[in-house]
């Protein structure tokens, strides 16, 4: 195997997976989303690697540089930040590999709303508050399908981390509103989570506009919703006396 598709994890360099960095230190030729990858990882690569930052590269560029790597018989990975499976474009690279009969491995990593939780110290799914959580965006210059707008996921109440949005964050707390959210649920905002300059900013729907005003937050920023960011739950049943499972018996 020749070609991998790896994520970085958040930001972090000791948050990419033991695989990730043994790849990064291996590879001939690594392709990075320099937007948002922390260069820091870089650091693991071979002094003699051939170092490409995709965020300049169209993706025929990208396919025809792996291609010919793969054809000089030289291990190259592709870089992408968070888990590349998470608003990483990488299906349309996949397919193009396939088509051109080249053999990749994908090697997940922390995603960047995973990270958002370890910065809150927070979890996303708590008993009688939400045992889901939403994966979404705002639609940008990407367009969302009409029948998961914002305005309909909120409808769920569950726990939203949404992506790539923080700049139209008026339109998201509308929708949100619009959608069942109360004005006092709340929301918080991690930009750059695990990075040492990560920014955390706590608020309600109502008050959260106001509030990041003057933190200079406009991209690489995570939004949370729900009430699950409130301190008021039920405990979890996985821990309590009374409830067994596979590796405890009840002990009242
Ligand atoms: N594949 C990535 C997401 C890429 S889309 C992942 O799994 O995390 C880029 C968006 O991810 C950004 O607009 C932002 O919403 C989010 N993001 C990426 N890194 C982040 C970080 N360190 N902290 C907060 N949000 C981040």
């Amino acid at each position: 195997m020749k070609v991998f598709i790896v994520g970085a994890g958040p930001g972090d360099p000791e948050l990419i997976t033991v695989k990730g960095q043994r790849l990064l230190q291996t590879a001939d030729v690594i392709i990075y989303a320099g937007s948002l990858v922390n260069p820091a990882l870089l650091d693991a690569a071979k002094k003699d690697a051939v170092i490409y930052n995709s965020a300049s590269m169209t993706l025929p560029e990208v396919i025809d540089t792996i291609t010919a790597a793969v054809a000089e018989d030289k291990m190259v990975i592709r870089l992408h930040t968070g888990d590349p499976a998470i608003y990483g474009a990488i299906q349309e690279q996949m397919d193009a590999l396939k088509k051109r009969d080249i053999a990749f491995e994908v090697v997940p990593g922390v995603s960047s709303f995973l990270a958002t939780a370890a910065a809150l110290k927070q979890e996303y799914t708590l008993p009688d508050i939400s045992q889901t959580v939403i994966i979404t965006r705002n639609e940008g210059r990407t367009p969302v399908p009409e029948r998961e707008n914002l305005r309909s996921l909120a409808q769920h109440q569950s726990t939203m981390c949404i992506f790539l949005s923080v700049h139209m964050l008026g339109d998201v707390v509308k929708e949100l509103i619009a959608g069942g959210y109360d004005k006092t649920t709340p929301i918080a905002i991690v930009q750059k989570a695990s990075w040492p300059e990560q920014k955390i900013v706590r608020a309600t729907l109502e008050t959260i506009v106001e509030e990041i005003k003057d933190k200079d937050i406009s991209r690489t920023a995570m939004i949370v919703v729900g009430h699950c960011l409130n301190t008021d739950y039920s405990l979890s049943r996985l821990y309590a006396p009374e409830f067994s499972h596979m590796y405890r018996k009840a002990s009242q």
